[in-house]
């Protein structure tokens, strides 16, 4: 293939980009988004292996395979409750990759390079590096916060910003010592090392509610990451691909950050805010006495409803209970109530676990109302349901400053005539903090498995319609 015909290839591949983004950001269009990704990955793809560059497929043909098969095999078995894990194993990756692209290019040059062209490329191997190493670091440790190996506590070591800035001022220094002599490999092995450090210590800093700005910042990292092996491989589409992946996770944690009321700067310096600093204990405390109720209550209870209001968390992903709640959503507008359903931006483990979750389930996309849209309609909501969510309908992230998730906005469904939550017991959720919503007065708590009684409930829902269609 041409240097033009391969440039023409990658400047479609950077539109189908483009245009996937744009599809993405609807949940109605998401699927062209994802096949316009899709089309745009598999010609940057071929175009890539058919280039001058490439003059020998043996390598790559044994690099490909197993890593399509292993990634293929990955993807089919995911749960849709491990898709977090996944996504954050899959940054570490791309990081480890601009690590490894980095070394390989600095140890065999290929490009023949002199004067201030030479200095640049020298520059872009040692950002690269760095910025691969952190994300690298960074993402091994949200796997791990995420699957749980590593707890939700956020690891607070004495002096940790004094550490931080002491590994990055080393890092700068490194890359003086990089720049300075011919042979810089040693400085920049230091500097590699020390950046996983600094991965390592900033993600573990990092704790509770905050998670999902890390989340979301790695996401961006990963695309800088990418783009940094783009220069160093002097690969235009690669660049591109990566400068879209960084810019969209830097809005996404932007977003994530005012939805969450936090500083940008205060989470992923790990734990520079008041709330971020109180650790959550890990344990529930008593706080009163729970209402308990059951399916045949509830079923009542939603008879008796003009207006629903759903809002799910966490505990519907991991039972799987989407299915039913859409059933019941299903019967329940049948019989000419008002159901809709209340997605807060961090609900669940990723950006858009909820929605993801609720589209699987054919819910309808026009009564998925984001927090912003529905909170302000809850005070006239007959019953609201809670499924498996916990921080995310928290009134001490507003009325308790000591609270860790403190000034988060949350779900205030306290606010409709009636609440019932679902989950297996009082405990708290991801933040580790205790909910004082399970002892109000117009809470009751649905104990047991999400998907058994949402299950017991639909079934209940359809006898009495059973019992109506008799009367
Ligand atoms: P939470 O993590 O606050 O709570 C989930 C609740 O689900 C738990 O308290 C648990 O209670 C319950 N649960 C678990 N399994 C089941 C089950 N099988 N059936 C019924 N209930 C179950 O969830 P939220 O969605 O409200 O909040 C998300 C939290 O995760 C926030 O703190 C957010 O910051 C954090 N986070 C979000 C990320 C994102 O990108 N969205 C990323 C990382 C973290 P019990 O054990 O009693 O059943």
């Amino acid at each position: 293939m041409t240097n033009n015909l391969v440039a023409v290839a990658y400047i479609a591949a950077s539109a189908l980009f483009i245009l996937s983004l744009g599809g993405l950001s609807n949940q109605e269009t998401a699927r062209q988004g994802n096949m316009f990704g899709i089309i745009g990955m598999a010609i940057a793809f071929i175009a890539t292996a058919l280039s001058a560059q490439v003059n020998g497929y043996g390598i790559l043909v044994g690099a490909i395979v197993p890593g399509a098969i292993i990634g293929s095999i990955l993807a089919a078995r995911v749960a849709m409750t491990s898709m977090p894990e996944l996504v954050a194993i899959l940054h570490s990756f791309v990081g480890l990759a601009a690590v490894l692209v980095g070394l390989a290019t600095y140890l065999q040059p290929e490009n023949g390079l002199t004067g201030v062209e030479a200095t640049i490329h020298e520059l872009e191997i040692f950002i690269g590096i760095f910025i691969g190493a952190v994300t690298f670091a960074g993402s091994v440790v949200a796997f791990g916060k995420l699957n749980g190996s590593f707890g939700s506590k956020p690891l607070m070591l004495p002096a940790r910003h004094l550490i931080n800035i002491g590994l990055l001022v080393g890092s700068v220094v490194l890359g003086y010592q990089f720049m300075s002599t011919a042979n810089g490999l040693q400085p920049l092995l230091i500097m590699t090392g020390l950046a996983c450090i600094l991965g390592f210590l900033l993600v573990m800093g990092i704790g509770g509610a905050d998670m999902p700005v890390v989340i979301s910042m790695l996401n961006s990292y990963s695309g800088w990451a990418a783009a940094a092996a783009g220069f160093m491989l002097s690969n235009d589409v690669l660049i591109v691909t990566g400068a879209l992946v960084g810019s969209s996770g830097a809005i996404l944690s932007y977003i994530m950050c005012e939805a969450m009321n936090r500083s940008f700067v205060s989470v992923i310096l790990g734990g520079f805010g008041e709330g971020a600093a109180a650790a959550p204990t890990g344990e529930a405390k008593p706080m009163g006495e729970a209402t308990a109720t059951n399916v045949e209550e509830v079923a009542e209870l939603l008879n008796d409803a003009k207006s629903v209001v759903i809002v799910p968390g966490y505990g519907m992903a991991v039972a799987q209970a989407q299915h039913s709640v859409s059933d019941i959503t299903k019967i329940l507008r049948q019989r000419g109530k008002e159901v809709r359903f209340g997605i807060h931006p961090v609900a669940g483990r990723m950006p858009g676990h909820m929605n993801v979750l609720l589209a699987e389930a054919n819910v309808p996309y026009d009564i998925v109302l984001e927090m912003d849209e529905i909170n302000d309609d809850l005070s006239d909501t007959d019953v609201v349901l809670v499924i498996g969510a916990n921080d995310t309908v928290n009134p001490s992230a507003l009325d308790d400053p000591t609270s860790p998730i403190a000034g988060m906005p949350v779900m205030e469904v306290w606010k409709s005539q009636n609440v019932v939550v679902m989950k297996r017991s009082l405990g708290i959720g991801y933040a580790g903090v205790d909910n004082p919503l399970f002892y109000m007065d117009n809470n009751q708590m649905l104990f047991g498995d999400a998907k058994a009684n949402v299950s017991a409930l639909l079934n209940e829902l359809a006898k009495t319609e059973k019992e109506l269609v008799a009367a």
